[in-house]
């Protein structure tokens, strides 16, 4: 089966160390038919460790030499993943105009200025407390910024805290996640299946089969698969589940993104 990898990094992201070539000879050899980098522009990250600003144009630049070099063998696609944040919309709008990106990811990775990966967003929060609020902040980006293809992994939030059970259930947030699905769909966008919760214990991709079987329910069509990959070895991974738990749920389809389009996909039989 093909392989078609729409959310994935390289050593342009602060957080990834493995060149750009490096992830396209690896897709090459495992029958990838298109490969998207979405690295991180993070604008305003309140990290001191890791610095998510994006060199834009040298991306862009080693983007189109490995895309010209490639081009027989791949079709590599031009993404990036925005860290949303309401207070600098201005900013990421004015950025991801000024060049031609295939696909945009617009993702939750900071809450109210914090970030949750320092485990200082969940101080004094009980977890409906945590999750509430994080839900509310996609439901207002969702409703006040519309320069995304997919939400990224929607149930982010699960990966830091330490509560016992970290699990984002659907039934205890139903009302405010059915409002960000539904004005993702009415706005023409779509959501991600990302791999990586795979990979991180939760043995269930982001964001998690009842938040995906309820966006097929209410009539959303648009969902990529990414495996967030920051390492050649985990391109595409665990994408035969993905497309099984799609299939299982009503999805016939999934997304691929060019020049910020959508084309969609049967899913095969794995
Ligand atoms: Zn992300
Ligand atoms: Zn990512």
């Amino acid at each position: 089966m093909y392989k078609y990898d729409f959310h994935t990094h390289t050593d342009f992201s602060g957080d990834c160390e493995f060149p750009m070539e490096i992830m396209i000879e690896h897709a090459i050899n495992n029958n990838f038919k298109k490969l998207c980098f979405t690295d991180h522009f993070d604008y305003d990250f309140p990290s001191t460790e890791l610095s998510f600003q994006l060199d834009i144009p040298a991306y862009y630049n080693k983007f189109m030499e490995l895309k010209e070099k490639y081009n027989s063998k791949i079709d590599l696609l031009f993404g990036i993943e925005v860290g949303i944040q309401p207070h600098i919309y201005d900013v990421i709008i004015k950025t991801i105009n000024k060049y031609p990106f295939d696909f945009v990811i617009g993702s939750t990775h900071v809450i109210n200025k914090q970030d949750p990966y320092c485990g200082e967003y969940y101080k004094n929060k009980t977890k409906k407390e945590a999750y509430d609020k994080y839900l509310k902040e996609i439901l207002y980006n969702v409703n006040n910024f519309n320069d995304y293809n997919v939400y990224g992994h929607l149930d982010y939030i699960i990966r830091y805290g330490n509560y016992e059970d970290k699990k984002l259930y659907y039934k205890d947030y139903s009302d405010i996640i059915d409002a960000i699905l539904l004005k993702i769909i009415e706005s023409n966008h779509g959501i991600e299946i990302n791999t990586s919760g795979y990979r991180q214990n939760f043995k269930e991709p982001h964001p998690n089969v009842d938040i995906i079987k309820r966006y097929g329910e209410l009539g959303g069509e648009i969902i990529t698969i990414g495996s967030d990959s920051h390492n050649p070895e985990h391109l595409a991974y665990n994408f035969d589940k993905a497309c099984n738990l799609l299939l299982k749920n009503g999805f016939k389809y999934f997304t691929v993104f060019k020049e910020r389009k959508p084309e969609f996909i049967k899913i095969p039989c794995v």
